[in-house]
């Protein structure tokens, strides 16, 4: 019995990919993005307090209250915004299930949402599988910012919405108050709804803002607002996310999240919303992550890779054309195989590929992880 694809072009994710040759190769794994070092004791004693104490049944539809009361908390606390948590705050199984929820709830065939590239890699995929079209433009190259411009061109009367990241993955850039400026502009009068992975919200670094959609009215009325607990505390094997919309957008969007996962898991949705109740365990996390992109670039220094700028996310681009014009992908496999280093090319992320020699490497990883990384990769 054969099947016709609904994802033609679409092999293995790269993460996958990646994380599986580092493993054969017993290789350094700088490719996928997750911590090396554990969450928080407190955060397990409390994971195992409530499936020790009868939580082990559904949560609620929408996730718990508990959880939901806390995540109107962080947005209120860090972006002065008040969504309600009974009817605009809803608990995901991840970021990756929220966008696609989103995008269930949103897009019809023939629609088009615009994505900017390099883009991670769920947009594309998700949008297809609803019959709408992903219309690419292309972050401007070295900075990775947007280019309104080309934005305005791409957007028509089939836009039914845009995906933005910020701060970004692959990239590390993050979006500017002008950016925000700009995207009032383009979408003011028009019925696009904005799509916003901030899952990377608490890391951003030099002291700068992160600039969420919560912080302009206009732009939270016409948002899906998305973020992880799994890059926050240190979980990303938790798969728990969360959507903040206004009420219409939000009623819509549990019609679909009900009938795709129904519920996330009860105890662990406990334990994060008690957790959190310290807002220094996630207005923290900037300076853990700043250091140690720091420290990734001063041990890296030495060697002739080039680091791009990386103003939030885990994540630092380099430049591998001082030692090889071998292309991305190519060099990301010798050089697990054969430096037992992994990491991720970054032409993965773009459909028309640039040709530049850029490799993603993720700096959550322990000081002696990144010791031993920045060791392969001065011997290049
Ligand atoms: N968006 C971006 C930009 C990501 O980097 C990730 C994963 N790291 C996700 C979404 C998915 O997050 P989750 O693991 O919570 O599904
Ligand atoms: N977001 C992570 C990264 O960019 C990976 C998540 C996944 O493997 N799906 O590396």
């Amino acid at each position: 019995m054969q099947i016709v694809s609904k994802l033609p072009e679409v092999g293995t994710t790269i993460f996958s990919v990646m994380s599986a040759l580092a493993k054969e190769h017993g290789a350094i794994n700088l490719s996928q993005g997750f911590p090396d070092y554990d969450c928080s004791p407190l955060l397990s004693e409390l994971a195992n307090k409530y499936i020790g104490s009868g939580y082990n049944q559904y949560a609620p539809m929408p996730g718990t209250v508990e959880l939901r009361e806390r995540i109107a908390e962080i947005i209120q606390t860090c972006y002065a915004a008040s969504y309600r948590p009974d009817t605009e705050i809803t608990v995901t199984a991840g970021a990756t299930q929220a966008i696609y929820t989103a995008l269930a709830t949103i897009v019809k065939p023939g629609d088009e949402v615009l994505i900017f590239e390099p883009a991670y890699d769920c947009y594309a995929p998700s949008i297809e599988l609803q019959g709408g079209k992903a219309v690419y433009s292309t972050l401007k190259y070295p900075d990775f910012c947007i280019d309104w411009d080309d934005v305005r061109k791409k957007i028509n009367p089939k836009t039914r919405a845009l995906i933005i990241n910020s701060p970004h993955n692959p990239s590390g850039s993050v979006l500017s108050k002008n950016d925000l400026n700009q995207l009032e502009q383009v979408v003011e009068g028009t019925n696009i709804i904005v799509i916003s992975d901030e899952v990377y919200e608490h890391m951003v670094f030099d002291g700068q803002i992160h600039q969420s959609v919560a912080l302009r009215e206009g732009l939270r009325a016409r948002s899906f607002l998305v973020s992880s607990f799994g890059k926050t505390v240190h979980t990303t094997g938790w798969k728990i996310g969360y959507v903040a919309a206004p009420q219409h957008l939000m009623a819509e969007f549990r019609k679909v999240h009900q009938f795709l996962v129904f519920a996330v898991n009860h105890p662990l949705q406990l334990c994060l919303a008690e957790f959190l109740k310290n807002t220094r365990n996630y207005s923290e996390l900037k300076h853990f992550y700043e250091a140690k992109r720091n420290l990734f670039l001063k041990l890296t220094s030495g060697s002739r890779l080039k680091p791009l700028h990386s103003a939030g996310t885990y994540f630092q681009l380099m430049d591998y054309s001082a030692i090889t014009q071998e292309n991305d992908t190519d060099f990301a496999i010798r050089l697990t195989k054969e430096n037992k280093l992994a990491s991720i090319p970054l032409s993965v992320f773009y459909k028309e590929k640039p040709g530049q020699h850029l490799l993603r490497f993720c700096f959550a990883k322990k000081d002696e992880t990144l010791e031993k990384a920045a060791e392969q990769l001065c011997k290049l």
